[in-house]
């Protein structure tokens, strides 16, 4: 079957929280930034953020080389400590990692891991124009505009917001199975920042650049170096943070009301790292890069055909797996955990890949949570086998419900019937839920093609008999 990729029922009431922002301009003094509502946690943030960075590190060109990295990472650091603080969160950790390719762009990830394109650090015209952009990501995330834009857009649970977040940076048949979000609008939801978050991230990153030591009118002058560097399409980077208006002049006023401190004394360290990225080979576009990326063992990754080779029956041995602080689970210890966008699958090998550009699984189980608006479970399993069925048309609907316990709960059981997409054949799905917490959905789902459905039955009653929620 595909791989879930619905979006999460959540209840309504948290999306009344529209974000407000509130510029409270007084002359001569530096502009007031508030950061909008935010119905996700800080944590929450980091984990998109850890999630979306390790499909980074696994599909983009990291460059190692520490006489660029290290100056990156110096000037990186030097703005986190000029973050103000009511910004400033504890849970946080940023990082600074070049990506060798060659369009002119930058992207932060909730949290705080930050990727620099080598295009963009051979486009700057010195080393504040570069801290601009970094300074400009650096407000998006310490404002939190990620989730607060998922707040104010849509209800979507994390774990799909992560996936959104990478198929937006990577996107195309590469991002695979995790760009499946973008088919509800998400991916631009995040990455794509309103005009309004655009203008908070200029005037904040205004501030940390003046605090940090640099002049913030190298923030418009940056603009201006990225506008007429664009390639045909026009620069990535202004695609993803369009100009809010006036964007130049309204820094340059911005940076009238303020002072640079201890002033970043430039001792041609950037001008060093340019030269040096100019003796390395032409970095690649980023297609070039990601379509060389030797295919991994994620789900996301496109890979031969799953189902269609011999697939070993289920260990009698399991393996315990401690998902965050969710859930405990004990698989078949020939069951690999692949942590997808939505969920946990845990599967056999050549039960897992992708067909017609979707992540796919043909043999296992994958585990999750999604919100729910409704406190009778069966309306919420009716939901969740609703949005499966978006992906997998050929799924049939539950002619009636089992009760059963699942980690202690009152639960519903079913079993459906669908056309599995990687081989065409029969398969059954089995669907254990539960209701946990104000608003939460627990889910299971065994996935056997049908001639072997009855041999997995009872390692899907063994697995979901080891689930502890926590
Ligand atoms: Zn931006």
């Amino acid at each position: 079957m595909s791989m879930s990729q619905w979006p999460a029922l959540r209840g309504v009431a948290a999306t009344t929280a529209v974000a407000t922002l509130l510029w409270c301009g007084v002359a001569g003094a530096q502009t007031v930034i508030t950061a909008p509502a935010n119905r996700y946690s800080a944590a929450e943030d980091v984990q998109i953020g850890r999630q979306a960075a390790a499909q980074v590190a696994q599909q983009l060109p990291i460059l190692e080389d520490r006489e660029v990295t290290s100056p990156i990472g110096s000037i990186g650091r030097r703005l986190v400590d000029a973050i103000p603080p009511e910004f400033r969160h504890a849970e946080f950790r940023y990082s600074f990692d070049v990506i060798n390719v060659r369009e002119i762009n930058a992207f932060a990830l909730p949290g705080g891991p930050m990727y620099i394109n080598r295009g963009m650090i051979q486009a700057a015209r010195n080393e504040g124009e570069v801290a601009s952009v970094m300074a400009h990501e650096l407000s998006h995330v310490a404002l939190r505009h990620g989730s607060a834009q998922a707040t104010k857009a849509t209800k979507y649970e994390i774990g799909a917001l992560a996936g959104a977040v990478i198929g937006a940076i990577i996107g195309g048949r590469v991002g695979g199975a995790v760009s499946q979000g973008t088919q509800f609008g998400l991916g631009t939801a995040f990455l794509r920042f309103s005009r309004e978050y655009e203008r908070q991230a200029d005037l904040l990153g205004s501030h940390i650049m003046a605090q940090a030591g640099y002049d913030p009118r190298d923030m418009a002058s940056m603009f201006r170096t990225i506008e007429k560097a664009g390639g045909p399409s026009g620069p990535a980077w202004l695609s993803d943070h369009p100009n809010p208006g006036d964007r130049a002049a309204a820094i340059t006023r911005e940076a009238h009301s303020l002072q640079v401190q201890n002033r970043v004394d430039d001792r041609g360290a950037f001008a060093d790292v340019q030269a040096r990225l100019r003796r390395m080979a032409p970095a690649p576009t980023t297609k070039e890069a990601t379509r060389v990326v030797p295919a991994g063992d994620s789900p996301s990754t496109p890979a031969a055909r799953p189902g269609t080779g011999g697939v070993e029956a289920p260990s009698p041995d399991y393996t315990t797996y401690t998902e965050g602080n969710v859930f405990r689970v004990s698989v078949p210890s020939n069951w690999r955990e692949l942590p997808g966008t939505h969920a946990v699958i845990f599967a056999p090998d050549g039960a897992y890949g992708s067909a017609n550009g979707q992540g796919v699984f043909t043999h296992g189980m994958e585990i999750g949570l999604v919100g729910t608006e409704t406190p009778n479970i069966r309306t919420a399993t009716d939901d969740l086998i609703g949005s499966l069925a978006a992906s997998n048309p050929s799924l049939s609907r539950p002619s009636r419900y089992d009760t059963m316990t699942l980690a202690g709960r009152q639960g519903l059981h079913t079993v459906l019937s669908n056309a599995s997409d990687a081989t065409g054949r029969e398969e059954r799905i089995e669907v254990f839920t539960a209701l946990v917490g104000d608003g939460g959905l627990f889910y299971a789902l065994g996935v056997a093609p049908r001639d072997r459905f009855s041999a997995y039955q009872s390692t899907f009653r063994r697995v979901v008999g080891s689930i502890q929620l926590k």
